[in-house]
């Protein structure tokens, strides 16, 4: 039997996640819990139920299928109660014409993905050097599928990108450092501590794995990027921006830190998925790329090349 895989979504026409125009595919399921995640949709493995509220025509179908109540219409407009909600999907299964409830998370074989991915990639690598580039969510939860996605890809001759947290074992991190050409793997505190507070695990297998990449790397055909997410007040002070450049330059290999900065894009979702976190930054502003000049500043006297990436 093939091995499957579940992708919360495909991005077309990605310019932001490695070289050229890209085809972004976003795996479901990530062992972090970070303050500022803004795709609370692509936490869990399994396929949840996504609502959105201005598609809802306020209909009641899907009230009078959920058995645990968690639907009430009001005044033509549906109440959610998500502490409720046991996301048996059976909303988003008799919502069929607006799709304001749906079900986020399709089920794919590596065959399945390979027919979305060639769709574009064909056209971007002839125009653009781009590819393939996988994210999340974490990759590395569905290591073995993302290894013969990326694997299929190179079959293909399509280059292939990593967006991961390296947060994984090292048996599984390995498998897919092999096969990918540009990772780009983040460091979001140096100090173990504040690491757990801000993502709720350590930062200990996350520095292993990213000297293992270090160590594997085959600079004739591989990158490694290290991204930092510039979160206010949260990591960005001078004394954890100058260690993450000290560890990052003793690896040797690595090609840039990236700082990027924060947004929230993302907190609007977190009332239209069942079971998430609450978006704990809500209110604090986002930054600009000139906002980040001290964080370079840092990066470059430390000795590492700096870019400042993001939307
Ligand atoms: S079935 Fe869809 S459109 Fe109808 S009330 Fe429910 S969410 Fe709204
Ligand atoms: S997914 Fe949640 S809201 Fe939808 S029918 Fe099931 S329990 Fe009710």
């Amino acid at each position: 039997m093939s091995t499957t895989g579940t992708v919360f979504d495909i991005q077309r026409y990605s310019i932001h996640d490695g070289p050229g125009i890209r085809t972004l595919v976003f795996m479901k399921g990530c062992p972090l819990r970070c303050k500022w995640c803004s795709n609370p949709e692509g936490l869990t493995v399994k396929p949840n139920v996504m609502f959105t509220p201005r598609l809802c025509y306020g209909c009641g179908r899907c009230a009078q299928v959920c058995e645990s109540k968690a639907i009430v219409i009001n005044n033509g407009a549906i109440e959610w109660h998500r502490e409720k909600c046991t996301n048996c999907l059976k909303c988003a299964e008799v919502c069929k014409i607006s799709h304001a409830k749906k079900v986020c998370g399709n089920v794919y074989t590596v065959p399945e993905l390979m027919e979305e991915v060639r769709k574009d990639v064909t056209y971007y690598k002839r125009k653009s050097g781009g590819g393939l580039t996988v994210g999340g969510g974490e990759p590395m939860v569905q290591a073995d599928f993302v290894r013969e996605l990326m694997q299929a890809a190179h079959a293909e001759g399509i280059n292939t990108a990593l967006e991961s947290s390296s947060y994984a074992t090292a048996e599984n991190a390995r498998k897919i450092y092999e096969v990918t050409d540009h990772i780009f793997t983040d460091i979001k505190h140096m100090n173990p501590e504040i690491h757990k507070e801000l993502t709720g695990v350590s930062n200990e297998p996350i520095l292993q794995n990213i000297k293992m990449a270090s160590k594997l790397l085959d600079t004739a055909r591989q990158n490694l990027v290290i991204r930092i997410p510039i979160i206010p007040n949260k990591n960005d002070d001078e004394e954890n921006i100058r260690k993450t450049a000290e560890f990052v330059k003793s690896l040797k290999v690595v090609d840039r830190i990236e700082i990027l900065p924060y947004h929230n894009l993302g907190e609007e979702k977190y009332n239209r998925v069942p079971g998430v976190q609450t978006y704990e930054m809500h209110g604090v502003q986002m930054l600009e790329k000139g906002d980040l000049a001290d964080q370079y500043r840092w990066v470059e006297e430390g000795g590492m090349k700096c870019n400042i990436g993001g939307l």
